[in-house]
């Protein structure tokens, strides 16, 4: 099949709208860095556009009408949104479902210490990432302390001008010799991901005095005593903003694309949403995909079905069945990114059937690996509607797998909603250099991803 340019149904001025919506997307993924941060910044962006809080409604014994919009957090790190439908939500939902967290290089609990004049803060990486590719380059430190007394500290350090920065060191090319040699995945040991973070030493006779000096800055600056790091999520990732990329500015190299270029444009696309539509509309931004959906904020726990029961329960007499029947009858696009044709890796791919940048949005019918593995296999039936909403939307799209056959595989939230027998299919962003520190996206491709997905919801 031949495949089409994204671009090429653009004239001047609706170019300037592709451009328009990428900053506003580089603006989101500049401040929400990590899922606490777009969970803070989603709940904004829905109270500014008429949302209220689902909790509260529950709350108050509420009853929530067709029209009514509605966000419910959970602990912080996902967030659910939802405009109610004409029809009973047993009727079913059109959903759209990204997630938020990233690959990136968390502190451990017992962080802090001190070696050879230097303070150092050791970590445990979180995601697949390539460990190589963290080293030298500058990092940022995000996330949040909670001390003893329940107070919680916001933390978000290397961005601005004027912090510090810290990094990961590497060993240079005159002694790397032996280095060199090894495997990738051997290149940089796990365990020397250690963060250099001080090298000032306390004046004194303290043991540890550039430790010590550390935490007297810690303490001064932000109230906390190392203890504190026991009970704190704290997070390292790429320090400094997006950037538009090439000399015609048409990409976007950026810290965690994956997969805020479809966590972003799935909450746009409800946000904007006019008037009452048929069927409840939902997007869904959640946390721990890059580690497999774990934890009580991933997709594999009852957190979404729950909140699809408190919204049942705010609109219609609860049932277990109705629940059920909301979640079967629904259509789902899982959004995530997908790997795109990188002509310098081009063994890895196959072409007719893989991404290419500039071509828009991807759907992959299976994801998984060596044999479907894992994969949610979306139905044909479906397939074959979305092909008509995305015709009638004028959406440029394309249909991909993640690489060749035996090569390797990947999975997404998709398997996961399945489950609740729902029709759904992976959805989204072609993406060169995935899990790197800085990763590249076209940014015609976000804007049909936003075109597409507020064409599903229309229906
Ligand atoms: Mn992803
Ligand atoms: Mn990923």
């Amino acid at each position: 099949m031949a495949r089409k340019s994204a671009w090429e149904k653009y004239d001047a001025a609706s170019l300037q709208r592709i451009d328009g919506f990428a900053k506003e997307y580089r603006a989101f993924i500049d401040q929400g860095k990590t899922e606490r941060e777009c969970v803070a910044l989603a709940r904004q962006a829905a109270e500014a556009a008429g949302f209220t809080d689902l909790e509260q409604a529950l709350r108050e014994g509420k009853k929530l009408n067709p029209g009514d919009r509605v966000y419910r957090c959970w602990m912080n790190k996902s967030i659910v949104l939802f405009i109610v439908g004409e029809r009973a939500l047993r009727e079913g939902m059109r959903i759209l479902g990204a997630h938020i967290d990233s690959p990136r290089i968390d502190l451990k609990q017992n962080p802090l210490y001190e070696e050879d004049g230097l303070a150092y803060l050791d970590t445990q990486y979180y995601g697949g990432i390539k460990k190589y590719q963290w080293v030298a380059l500058p990092l940022a430190l995000h996330g949040v302390v909670v001390r003893i007394d329940g107070s919680v500290l916001t933390v978000s350090i290397g961005e601005s001008e004027e912090d510090p920065v810290f990094c990961i060191s590497d060993l240079l090319p005159h002694l790397a010799q032996d280095q060199l040699k090894l495997d990738g995945e051997k290149l940089i040991d796990g365990e020397a991901l250690n963060l250099i973070v001080g090298g000032y030493p306390l004046p004194g006779d303290e043991k540890e005095p550039v430790k010590a000096n550390v935490l007297k800055l810690l303490k001064r600056k932000y109230n906390i005593e190392e203890e504190d790091f026991i009970s704190a999520e704290l997070e390292l990732v790429p320090a400094g903003k997006s950037r538009d990329m090439g000399f015609d500015g048409s990409m976007i190299l950026g810290y965690g694309h994956d997969d805020r270029v479809c966590a972003y444009p799935s909450m746009r696309a409800v946000l904007d949403y006019k008037g009452t539509p048929a069927h409840t509309l939902c997007a869904v931004l959640t946390d721990k995909e890059e580690i497999g959906s774990v934890g009580a904020t991933g997709m594999r726990s009852h957190y979404f079905e729950n909140i699809v029961s408190e919204l049942l329960a705010c609109t219609a007499k609860y049932s277990e069945f109705y629940v059920k029947r909301a979640l079967s009858n629904s259509r789902m696009l899982s959004s995530d990114v997908s790997a795109g044709y990188d002509p310098n890796y081009a063994s890895v791919f196959e072409k007719k059937n893989a991404a290419f940048l500039g071509s828009g949005v991807c759907f992959n019918k299976y994801t998984g690996g060596r044999g479907k593995a894992s994969s949610s296999d979306a139905n044909a039936e479906f397939i074959g509607e979305l092909r008509r909403i995305m015709r009638d939307g004028g959406v440029t799209y394309q249909f991909a797998e993640l690489g060749k056959v035996d090569v390797g595989g990947g999975g997404t939230i998709a398997y996961m909603c399945a489950k609740y027998c729902m029709n759904v299919i992976d959805c989204g962003v072609p993406v060169l250099s995935m899990h790197a520190p800085w990763e590249i996206i076209s940014k015609v491709d976000l804007y049909e991803a936003y075109r597409c997905y507020c064409a599903f919801l229309r229906g």
